[in-house]
């Protein structure tokens, strides 16, 4: 092995040793209840796709219409080869979804984070973050040279307390680049991807409104469940409107692929122009747009509701079965605490073998030692399917060396 391979060899066995090791395990079958896993049919409980949509024929067949129509590429940025239709109709959709003025499509969740707050936030500024957001979050504060600071999870008194001192460190000072006051974002998630525990959202928007500062949301995990028309929690906590910028993702609860941002038209027009991956990166193809588009539209319809329901009843019946009691919000994401990282991957490990895939989550994922196994329930689960992961998940924990 030449030298160069040879250190990333090392690195790898260092991550083994540490039972860090990630591998990309295959799958020959779409997303949905059911996957074949390395030739094994295992029932599917470690997607996102809440509400069964990954696999839906109305998404399907707008995907291929788009590519008759569109074909594969999209051939650059869209502010150099034009903008294809099925990007605009997707805005579009989801503008009216959220029920916000404006509406851009990215590549994904993470590029949609990393070029918004590199646009709004630079140097002078200051980003205030939950403990435990997402990875695209952090990366995005850092690389955009703002301050950072991090508040305790959905703790609201070390919020405050950093909101006062960044109000502090702002006043009197002019940035002299921009003519303006720095500025202040805070940026969180409203249901937490890893824990399924939900932010207090009507007292962080008190907050960041007392304090001057701008709020960015990630409902990544509650756009198309939560709320009356099933926007995400900003909707069922009835904040929508005061907050500055709402993102999530279009690979989740949506079923397709790509990220969002939704809030006012001149805060849309100023990221088509400021943020640097809408802006240097070829759009993507115009099939995900369309499936997206179709995912976002059943979502709305009655169609939507009722698979919204059936994720409920799912929850309902799976906590029931564990006796969990609710904490605040109910959550389709189920974590089971495990801790060492060897044990969650050895539990991971024998509910496979009993037919199930229910993913053991360790570090950097979440924080060392504090591995787990992260359930997600799905719209397209049946009941008999739950009781199946009940059952199994009670049998892998009764045996000690890999209790969870
Ligand atoms: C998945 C996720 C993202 C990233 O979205 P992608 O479309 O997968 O890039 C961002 N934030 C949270 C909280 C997520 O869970």
């Amino acid at each position: 092995m030449n030298p160069f391979d040879s250190e990333l060899q090392e690195r790898l066995a260092s991550l083994s040793g540490q039972g860090l090791r990630r591998e990309l395990r295959r799958v020959d079958s779409p997303q949905g209840p059911h996957i074949v896993l390395n030739g094994q049919t295992l029932l599917n409980f470690s997607s996102n796709d809440y509400l069964g949509l990954a696999g839906h024929p109305a998404l399907q067949e707008a995907a291929i219409a788009a590519v008759k129509e569109f074909g594969t590429g999209a051939g650059a940025s869209r502010l150099i080869c034009g903008s294809l239709k099925p990007y605009h109709e997707l805005e579009e959709t989801l503008a009216n979804f959220k029920g916000t003025e404006a509406a851009l499509s990215f590549s994904s969740g993470y590029s949609a984070a990393l070029g918004t707050i590199g646009a709004l936030m630079g140097s002078g500024d200051i980003i205030i973050l939950d403990k435990l957001v997402h990875a695209c979050i952090v990366d995005a504060a850092r690389l955009c040279g703002a301050k950072l600071r991090v508040f305790k999870h959905n703790d609201l008194s070390d919020l405050e307390a950093l909101l006062r001192w960044a109000s502090d460190a702002r006043s009197n000072k002019v940035d002299p680049g921009r003519n303006a006051r720095p500025r202040a974002l805070v940026v969180t998630e409203s249901v937490f991807s890893m824990d399924g525990d939900s932010a207090p959202l009507r007292d962080i928007v008190e907050l960041k409104s007392k304090y001057d500062a701008w709020l960015m949301l990630d409902e990544a995990h509650a756009t198309g469940l939560y709320g009356a028309h099933r926007r995400g929690l900003a909707e069922q906590h009835g904040v929508q409107n005061r907050i500055e910028i709402q993102m999530g993702t279009l690979g989740k609860a949506i079923g397709a692929a790509g990220g969002y941002i939704c809030g006012s038209r001149v805060l849309i027009d100023y990221l088509g122009n400021r943020a640097r991956s809408f802006v240097f990166s070829t759009a993507p193809v115009p099939a995900a747009a369309a499936a997206a588009a179709a995912g976002v539209r059943l979502i709305q319809a009655a169609e939507g509701e009722e698979r919204c329901r059936d994720l409920w009843e799912r929850v309902a019946q799976f906590r029931a079965g564990r006796a969990l009691h609710a904490s605040t919000e109910l959550s389709a994401i189920i974590p089971i605490p495990v801790g060492p990282e060897e044990k969650a991957m050895a539990a991971a490990e024998a509910l496979r073998r009993r037919g199930l895939f229910i993913p053991a989550i360790r570090y950097p994922t979440v924080a060392r030692g504090q591995a787990r196994l992260r359930l997600t329930l799905s719209a397209a689960h049946r009941q008999s399917e739950i009781g199946q992961a009940l059952a199994a998940l009670e049998a892998v924990q009764s045996q000690p060396a890999i209790q969870a």
